[in-house]
This record gives structure tokens, sequence and C-alpha cells, in this order.
């Protein structure tokens, strides 16, 4: 069975038993501050288990895009060097919001394994939660006796809480869970090793497939366990593992997951797979990588230098750097493995398909620097090794490489290795570790359990309609970092536009009759929006009024309105390749992140410009649509955005229908007239393929445009008023530069009288020529060059000049070329001496020195006290 009929057939069994077939999330997260990315199915249901929102269904199925690269699971360093686990990965997945639980669960899961996929029954084992005495939680015995009827009781173990017991985090729903495993050894080691041995074991080719988690209690956050109101089911299935066991593999890159991807690689490097083991990880790291980093880049996540950026950045120079060190690929290569992959996927995940060339294009430019930043890093070995007297790089020099070069460790050790050194590992592991207290330090914060007051409520937004509004509290959390509490405020109500689609939250205060307490940020967590406050309400059961800080609200209104006329008007004048990559909208200024690969010329940013307040003196009424189903949505011309997370229902925002229709679910002004003045005020490259317009509207536009009238204003008074001033401003460049160059000449021809002067002046002493002398010149530059003069005139040169140059002293002091081979005069260790004479201080080489000072009184000081000298 191929891997597209496996993934198929899952879908369709699960919608045969009444689920619901939903798309996969995201796999780059936007409202969850504990996730960066979407790492197992139930993400998207969070709120779901939460009793935040309601299911649209209670049964569903789906296939996530998940990655397992940063925070509690983490498979990175694995990857590759194991045959089954991924970076991203899809996870197949049936749920059950309070609907059934553990018998169907378990009675559907081995149907489906042995009587769709017809997995040998004698190769497969279970595992059940063994009990936690810390929790006092018992056996699994609900689970046990419902999968004895399917399986033998010897092949059902009992796991630790470890693996059996699955927590959202450190507080949340959690529960019981029961694994089935695979065995895909060959009959003679079955025989030999019996396989409920090697269960949990991290034995490749026993493992785990899919894991039934049974959520009935929640966890608090002091550690105990309450039971939950209602019962979930959550599963999750690897993908790629179960096309492993069905095809008969033994490991997953053998599956035609992988194999198109791996034959590419092979093709390109002139290498076998399987010829060795060494370029067989790197073609693994490779064929995994590029799937994570093409669908986080799809889903809007660029790699950058922070967060989340950064971890797809780390991944993809890890692909390169196995390319390049073990299948010798120097120039960028993974960039051609986004088409193959795309069409791989194109029927199950088009959004790679649809943006192929972006995704390749980002990762070819990101791909080039990396590389260029590797042969950097190389000198930078070298130079190091140079250095070395030992035969060990020290652990700061490790790190630095590290942290400045994006050299992992094991690459440096590599290199070391091939030129006869060692790396001091502990060193570096030193060093990491400060870093890591650095950041922790900085980061560390506590989060308390939510308290509920009364009935838990789905908040109502009611901000599109109004600014203020009366509201209760609901629920509220404490958050402690750094010795400073700050609280979290969930109303039944609130006016307050929490952050989301670039456009900033809301700020304002909250009032009863007795306190007023200010909101200082509104975030959005799953579907909760979160009012942050310095203070907790004295009565938590008063009523308040909240109300909304009118202008900054106005001003985010005026930029994200702006910013969809700026989005039609760049598709109309750049093309339809045109597409939103990023937007941050708040009161100040609207930042929009589109995809277009090359800069805008100043000819098209005037042509946006226009369209735009073109489009503003129109006036064109909002036009609201909420709720509106999604496919619906669609016919209407919105465009859905990539790696944005779209429920059923959508709003519609359009200004002129033929114009600007958009889903979102910002603030918008009522008719585009409020925005005022639209003025793009900077354009320029963010990553490759992306572009990044600044533009700010109404008041701001106005301020902007005043000051820089006034400047102009104000250079025109200096210029005293001429008729035309880019005319005046250029005649005096030109003016500036024709008299440097007539003060040049005049400045040499001062020079060349002041040698003249200086060689009548000369006079024969013993071995030497002696000049010395007080004189002024125009500035550092003539010093040097009269000296040069002399000393090519006289081979026994010895000159000592006290120089003012623009009302500052200099000494200078040259010896000619013959006398220096005697060694009795040192210019450097002369200028220090006498230099002392002008409160300055200076030296430089035997042979000519100079010093500057502050006293220029001195100067006639020095000549006596180098009289002195020479005797
Ligand atoms: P393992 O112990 O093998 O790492 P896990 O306990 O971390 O697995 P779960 O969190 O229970 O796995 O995830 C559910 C299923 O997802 C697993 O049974 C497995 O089939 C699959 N899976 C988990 N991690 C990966 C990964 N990194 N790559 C591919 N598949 C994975
Ligand atoms: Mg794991």
């Amino acid at each position: 069975m191929d891997s597209g009929s496996i993934r198929r057939k899952f879908l369709e069994f699960f919608e045969k038993k009444g689920h619901q077939i939903v798309p996969s999330a995201p796999l780059v997260l936007k409202n969850d501050p504990t996730l960066l990315f979407t790492n197992s199915g139930m993400v998207q249901f969070k709120d779901c288990f939460l009793g935040n929102t309601t299911p649209k269904s209670s049964r569903v199925a789906d296939t996530q895009k998940c990655l397992r690269v940063s925070g509690k699971h983490n498979d990175l360093e694995e990857v590759g060097i194991d045959t089954y686990h991924h970076t991203m990965f899809e996870m197949l997945g049936n749920w059950s919001f309070g609907d059934y639980f553990k018998k169907d669960a378990i009675a559907w899961a081995w149907e489906l394994l042995t009587e769709e996929y017809k997995l040998p029954k004698d190769r497969l084992y279970v595992t059940v939660f063994g009990g936690d005495k810390g929790d006092g939680l018992p056996v699994d015995e609900e689970a046990k006796g419902l999968w004895k009827a399917f399986i033998d009781e010897e092949r059902i173990l009992h796991g630790s809480k470890k693996d059996n017991f699955w927590e959202m985090g450190e507080s949340g729903p959690c529960g019981p869970c029961s694994e089935i495993h695979v065995d895909l050894r060959s009959d003679e080691e079955v025989k030999k090793v019996p396989g409920k041995t090697l269960v949990n074991n991290d034995h490749p080719q026993v493992v785990e497939i899919w894991n039934l988690v049974f959520m009935e209690f929640n966890r608090k956050a002091d550690g105990s366990l309450e039971k939950l109101p209602a019962q979930h089911v959550d599963t999750g299935m690897g993908f790629e593992r179960l096309c492993m066991a069905i095809q008969g593999k033994t490991s997953n890159y053998d599956t035609d997951v992988f194999q198109p991807l791996i034959t590419f690689i092979g093709e390109a490097a002139n290498v076998k797979y399987k010829a060795d083991e060494k370029t067989d990880i790197a073609m693994r790291v490779m064929a995994d990588h590029v799937r994570a980093v093409s669908f986080a880049i799809c889903d809007g996540q660029l790699p950058s230098n922070t967060g989340a950026g950064y971890v797809i950045r780390r991944i993809l120079r890890r692909a390169v750097r196995y390319g390049f060190t073990f299948l010798d690929f120097k120039e960028p290569f993974i960039y051609k493995l986004v088409p193959v992959l795309a069409n791989q996927l194109k029927d199950v995940f088009g959004e790679l398909k649809a943006q192929e060339d972006y995704v390749s294009k980002v990762i070819f430019e990101e791909e080039a620097s990396f590389l260029r930043t590797l042969e950097k890093g190389l000198k930078r070995i070298d130079a190091i090794i140079q250095e070395k007297k030992d035969k060990v790089i020290a652990g700061d020099q490790v790190f630095e490489l590290y942290d400045t070069f994006g050299f992992p460790v094991d690459l440096t050790s590599l290199i070391a290795r091939e030129r006869g050194l060692s790396i001091d590992e502990t060193g570096f592991e030193t060093e990491m570790k400060k870093q890591k207290d650095r950041s922790k330090a900085a980061a560390s914060k506590e989060t308390g359990d939510w308290m509920s007051i009364g009935d838990d409520v789905k908040t109502e937004f009611t901000g599109y309609d109004s600014l203020e509004e009366d509201v209760k509290l609901v629920k509220y959390r404490i958050i402690k970092q750094k010795n400073k509490e700050q609280f979290q405020l969930v109303f039944n109500k609130t006016p307050f536009y929490a952050e989301s689609g670039g456009q900033v939250g809301d700020t304002g205060f909250i009032e009863s009759a007795n306190e007023k307490i200010f909101i200082v940020d509104t975030k959005k967590e799953n579907e909760l929006i979160v009012h942050f406050s310095d203070k907790l309400p004295e009565s938590l059961t008063a009523s308040f009024h909240a109300v909304v800080q009118r202008d900054k609200r106005r001003q985010s209104m005026n930029n994200h309105s702006a910013t969809h006329l700026l989005h039609a008007a760049l598709r109309q004048v750049l093309g339809k390749h045109v597409e939103q990559k990023g937007s941050l909208v708040n009161d100040k200024l609207l930042r929009f992140d589109f995809s277009h690969f090359v800069a805008m010329t100043p000819e098209e940013i005037q042509q946006v410009e226009d369209i735009v307040n073109q489009k503003v003196r129109e006036n064109i009424a909002l036009d609201e649509k909420r709720n509106v189903p999604i496919e619906q949505a669609k016919t209407l011309g919105a465009m859905a955005l990539f790696g944005e997370k779209y429920g059923d229902f959508v709003r519609v925002i359009t200004f002129d229908p033929k114009f600007s229709v958009e889903l979102c679910g910002g603030t918008h002004v009522r008719a585009t007239g409020h925005i005022g003045l639209f003025k793009i005020i900077s354009e320029s490259s963010v990553a490759a393929g992306v572009r990044r317009i600044e533009a700010i509207t109404a008041d701001e536009a106005e301020a902007y445009v005043r000051n820089e009238v006034s400047l102009l204003d104000e250079i025109r008074g200096m210029l005293k008023n001429p008729k035309d001033l880019s005319a005046a401003v250029k005649a005096l460049a030109e003016e500036k530069q024709a008299l440097e160059k007539k003060l040049e000449v005049f400045n040499q021809e001062k020079a060349n009288q002041v040698k003249d002067v200086l060689v009548t002046k000369a006079i024969k002493q013993g071995d030497k020529t002696l000049i010395m002398d007080k004189i002024s010149l125009p500035n550092a530059d003539t010093v040097k060059n009269v000296a040069y003069a002399l000393r090519n005139q006289f081979n026994d040169l010895l000159l000592i000049l006290a120089v003012e140059v623009e009302g500052k002293p200099q000494v200078c002091v040259m010896v000619g070329e013959q006398l220096a081979e005697t060694k009795v005069y040192h210019a450097g260790n002369m200028v220090k001496e006498l230099a002392k004479e002008i409160d300055g201080g200076g030296g430089g080489q035997p042979f000519f020195a100079t010093a500057g000072g502050k006293n220029l009184a001195g100067l006639d000081a020095v000549l006596v006290k180098a009289r002195g000298m020479i005797k």
C-alpha cells in the first residue's frame, strides 16, 4: 500500500465511525505562549480540552503537520542518526471530546491496524499505565481489560509514568495512555530475543506507532490532580512509522515517503544510499530537514536570529553542514529538493506547491549565506590552529566558533581532528552553560493556575462595535517574573482587542465604584482574551466598566485599514504574486512584509502610494461581514493566508468589492477617509524574496510632512531663498569641491616654500646634517610631506621641527637613511621626550615620529630641549 492510500484509509476509517475530518493546523503557532510549533495533533484542540471553546464536532480526525525540535519534545539530535524520529512528521489522530472513551478508542485502533492495514497480530504489543505512587494512581485496569478482548495478556505491558501518563504541560489536562508498538525484526531474530523485552527500549525495529491518550484529569499548578468534568480521547499515530510497518520496511526512510528525496540527493551527490553509514546519515538528515524547513517557511516562519525563526535556521544549517561535510555539497543544494517534496505532497498539503518558488528561493539564500559563514569559520579555525602551541582548541574558542560562526561542536571537532588537534569539550560545555544560565535568568517566570470566579463562560468580544463595556471578571492568573507580579484577567465580555493579525492589543482601564485598574496590554492565549494588569481587583466579583484607550485604537484602526489598501495596491502595481508574509499594525505605523523578488523602483512606490491615497479620497465605506462560511468568503474573492488558522466561519473586510476583500479579525475605520494621508516611509528587504514597506497615516503622516516641509524651509532660508533650491544646493557642493582643490594646491605650494627655507638653514655637523626650526604649516599632512621631502634630499638628515598646525602644537623628528643605520638617534624616543614640553604624547618609528600636544607656548622649549639632546 503506498503512503497516499495509507493516509486516505485512516481518514476514511474514522469518517465511517462518525468523525468529522478537519485540515491540519499550521506548523507555526501564533497565539500559544507555551509552544513555538505544533508538536502533536492535540495542539489545535487545546482549548477544547481546557473548556475554553466548544469543539465543532465531538468526534474529529485528521493528519497534523508536527515539528519536534524545541521545548519538551525535541528529537533534533536523533534525527538522521536513527531511522524513526523526524523533525517534521505527520501525526494521524482521532479525537473524542466528551464523547466515546477507552472502549471504542481501543477497539477501533485494533480494527484499523489488523483488519484494514493487515498488520500481523503477533507482531504487536500494547502498553497500559502501570500506576504511580506519587499521584496515588493505580494500574489502568480498565484499559487492560479492554485490550484483553483482542490480544494475549502477555503482550500487554505495564508502562511507567514517563511513557504511559500523558501531560499537556506542567499543568493542564492529563491522563493515562496506551501505546501500540510493532516489532519489525526478522523471524529468526524474534525467535532469539522476544520482542516484549525490546518495547520502549530504543530499538530501531521495535517502535511505538500509536499512542491513545485518555484524558481524565487536570493537573493543577501545585501538582495535584482533579477529575475533569468530561473525559476525552486524544490519539496520535506516526504516519511515517505506520508506512514503514505496512510496507514491510525497517526504516522510515525506505518508505515511499522519503525515497524520492533520498534518490534525488544520491544522484546529485553521486553517492549510493546504504553504501556507507556516514553518507547515509547525511542523506537522511537532508531528506528529513528539507521537510521541516519548507513547511515552516510555507506556514509563515522565515529563518531568523530569534525564537522560532532561529530554530528553523538551525535545522537548515544542520542539513547544510551534513551535506557540506559528508556529501561534498559546497554550493547551495537543499533548495532543489523543494519541488520534489511539493509534488509529492501536493494533494495533502497544497500550500507548499502553491509557494514552491518562494520557499526554494528563501532556502537558497539561506544556504548561500551559511556556506559563506562556513568558509569564514574555516579560516578562523585555521587561524586558531596556527596560533596553537598545544594540541587542544580551547573551550572559549570552540564556543566562539559556535556562537558567531554557527559552527556546531562536532564540526569543529571533526576539522580539528583532520588537522591533528582535539577540542576542549568540557570547556565548551562550561561556556554553553554560562550562556544558558544567562538566558534562563532573563526568562524564568512562574505561572499560577487560572482561578475561576463563578461559572466558566466564553468571552464575548464587543470591541468591533464599541470601546466601552460593562464587564465581570471570570478568571485570573498570577505571573511572577523577577520578583514582579503581573496579573492576567479574563472577562465575560470585553471591548479590548487582543493582539492578532499583526494589530497590537488594546490598552485602557477597568473601573468600579471603588477602584480603577489599568490594562497595559491584551493578548490571545489560544481562544482566551487575556488582559494584562499590574494590579488585581480588590473585589473579584464587582462589576467594572471597561474602557479602551480611544486614540491609540483609532490610529491602529487607520493603520490596519491602510494595510488592506496597501496590499491591494501592491497586487495591482507589482502583480498577483504579492502575498502577505507578515504585518505589524500599531498606533505609530504599519509594517507590511510581502513576497516580491526585487526592490521596488521609486516609480512603483509612488504608484502604490497614489492608488492608496486615491482610495482614501473616495472615502469608501467599510463593508464588514461577520460569520461568513469560509467557502463563501473565498468566492467573494478573499484570499486565505498561508499559515493562518481559520475557523469554519470567518469575518470578511471589504473596501470596494473590486479592490480589497480580506479575511480579517482586526478593527477597521468606518470609511477610508479616516485614514487621511497615507505615506510610505521605507521600502527594504527582510529576507530573500520578501520585501518590507513601512508607512504612516493620518496624524503621523501629517506630522511627517510638516517636519519635512519645515526642514526644507529652514534650508531655503539658510541659502537666502533661492528660486531653485535644488540647483542652489548643487552649486554649493560644486563650489566647495572646487575650493578644496584650490586649497590643496595652495597648501602644497606653502609646504614647498617652507621646505626651501628649511634647506637654507641646514647645518652640517660631523656625520649629520641638522635642520631644526620652529615653523607653521596648514595641516598634518603637509608636515609629513615636508619631512619626507627633506629626507630624500639629505642622507644624513636629522630634522627636528616644532610646528604650529591650525593653532595647535606638534613635534616632528625625521632621521635620514644613512644616519638611521648608526642607531644613534631614535625618532620615536626623541619625540616622546620632546612632546612633554607641549603637554602631548606620541611616538613612532625609529626614523620618523610625530606628536601633537596642547601647549602651543611650549614650542620654543621643544627646540631648547632638542639642542640638549643632540649634544
Ligand atoms: P518516541 O518515544 O518514539 O519518541 P513519543 O512517545 O515521543 O515517541 P508521542 O508523543 O506519543 O510519541 O507521539 C505519538 C506518535 O507520534 C508516536 O507513537 C510516534 O508514532 C509518532 N512520533 C513521535 N515522535 C516522532 C518523531 N520525532 N518522528 C516521527 N514520528 C514520531
Ligand atoms: Mg519522543
